[in-house]
């Protein structure tokens, strides 16, 4: 269940992709615009502070977020693959690491908000997406009391 939502939730994301026209997000970047763009989003309220960003060996096919930041693969230094990142560190600040599944319902909506806030992608393509993919996810927007109403519903719910 949870490998199938995860694979949801990428398929849903190569999709918006395919799908939206403009195609700066997707093209790899220096290091020093990726470091540009964290500064510009964290600063927004999100996270307080900007993780620590490091570049990967190249060969290495794979990114995460960890407690020590975000580390990208060389060939993922674009816009697009840093924002799913930095939803990760979000979803941890928010919820707790560990305590909500990585690529869940509150994933998607966060890392959908910051996809239509800070790249610019449509969030009716999203929905549309999300709903074709049968992906299930929350539909948030991150103010700050949204985003503390939500942590408190999911609270009581749990
Ligand atoms: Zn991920």
């Amino acid at each position: 269940m949870r490998d199938s939502q995860r694979q949801k939730c990428y398929d849903w994301e190569w999709e918006v992709k395919r799908l939206t026209e403009d195609r700066a997000p997707f093209h790899n970047v220096d290091y020093k615009a990726l470091r540009e763009y964290m500064y510009k989003v964290t600063w927004q309220g999100d996270l307080g502070k900007t993780p620590a960003l490091t570049i990967k060996r190249a060969g290495s096919t794979w990114s995460h977020a960890g407690w020590d930041g975000i580390r990208l693969a060389p060939s993922h230094m674009n816009l697009y693959i840093l924002t799913h990142e930095l939803a990760h560190c979000i979803v941890a600040r928010w919820f707790g690491r560990g305590r909500v599944q990585a690529h869940g319902r509150e994933f998607v909506g966060i890392a959908m908000h910051l996809y239509e806030r800070n790249l610019g992608i449509s969030r009716e393509l999203m929905l549309d997406c999300a709903r074709q993919g049968n992906l299930d996810f929350a539909n948030l927007r991150l103010r700050k009391k949204d985003m503390e109403d939500a942590v408190a519903r999911w609270r009581r719910g749990r």
